[in-house]
């Protein structure tokens, strides 16, 4: 595979989908990150719902995340909790205006028409192929992988609804293990 070609069409398809996100969401007065923001709130779990675990998945200065927690609060986009046992530490949820808003722009309808002209097999090779991807990538500069629960190593199933958490050792509802988490990592292979 010639890496530069690929590389050239992620990075067009990423402008693209940057500068849909960023006309669509100036109707609401979003900025890309924000949605991106909010999308990651809708997606994470309990363990990850946090102003740092949303700073190291934007990878961005805490400046800039606060800057951006208090733009999406002044909407009510979102909403902060204090945490039930650490008073010092806070939650946030999306609201039910913030998930409108991320149901109704995400994933940009450019993306979605383009996907529905391909093939299912297709699309699930090309699902796969990116996941691949961005799994080497992670893993060869030791990232974090925020992936969904249920492919964690630490993730054990001990019944058809019942899951556990061997890394904080907590019961994980069926609805959690399928939501992405901060501390996740994918079985050693
Ligand atoms: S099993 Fe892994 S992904 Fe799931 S909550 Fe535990 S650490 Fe996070």
């Amino acid at each position: 595979m010639n890496s530069n070609e690929a590389y050239d069409y992620i990075e067009r398809i990423s402008n693209l989908l940057r500068n849909t996100l960023r006309r669509f969401g100036a109707s609401h007065g979003l900025q890309p990150t924000h949605l991106e923001a909010l999308a990651y709130l809708k997606a994470c779990n309990r363990y990850s719902d946090t102003p740092k675990g949303l700073t190291d998945y934007l990878g961005l200065t805490k400046g800039t995340v606060s800057q951006t927690l208090k733009v999406l609060e002044s909407k009510d986009l979102i909403k902060k909790n204090i945490d039930a046992k650490d008073k010092r530490k806070i939650h946030l949820a999306i609201s039910p205006k913030g998930k409108a808003v991320i149901k109704d722009l995400l994933p940009p309808f450019l993306f979605r028409d383009a996907c529905a002209h391909l093939t299912s097999v297709a699309q699930l090779q090309l699902t796969r192929y990116l996941k691949q991807l961005l799994r080497e990538m992670q893993e060869s500069n030791t990232l974090k992988s925020f992936g969904v629960c249920r492919s964690c190593r630490f993730n054990q199933q001990k019944s058809p609804e019942n899951y556990f958490c061997k890394l904080t050792g907590e019961t994980l509802s069926k609805q959690e293990t399928l939501a992405i988490c901060r501390e996740h990592e994918y079985q050693k292979s």
